[in-house]
């Protein structure tokens, strides 16, 4: 998609600070991070998101959760990570080109979910 923000840092149109690159990934960091280690990792090819993803994509998604570990450790995060795919409205997908956050740091993550019953 043309006018895809991810596809145009994909493309290498908007720079980005990688993190890794292979010929079907690209793992970037995130311009507003929440946690000290926070990257992007993408396919180079446009999906819009988890719920739009078919049996032709099967590929392209091993291989980015294959790759998470090697991309988080590359970033120092040798104790834990965590991966979150924010899909559609309900889940505040903010950019609609599919994209697994990869968060880490020093500390153990606060959590972003609370149990229902605190509401
Ligand atoms: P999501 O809410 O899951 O769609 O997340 C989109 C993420 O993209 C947010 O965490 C943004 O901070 C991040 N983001 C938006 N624009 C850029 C950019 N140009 N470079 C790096 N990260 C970006
Ligand atoms: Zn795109």
């Amino acid at each position: 998609m043309s006018d895809c923000l991810f596809c145009r840092i994909a493309r290498g149109e908007i720079p980005c600070r990688k993190a890794y690159e292979d010929e079907h990934l690209l793992a970037f960091h995130d311009i507003n991070p929440w946690a000290p280690v926070h990257v992007l990792v993408i396919p180079k090819r446009h999906i819009v998101s988890l719920a739009e993803v078919g049996p032709s994509d099967e590929a392209l998604l091993g291989r980015i959760f294959a790759k998470a570990g090697e991309i988080a450790r590359s970033q120092g995060l040798d104790d834990g990570f965590r991966v979150v795919v924010n899909t559609g409205r309900i889940g505040r997908q903010e950019v609609y080109h599919l994209h697994v956050h990869v968060l880490g740091g020093p500390d153990p993550l606060g959590s972003s979910l609370k149990p229902l019953s605190s509401y």
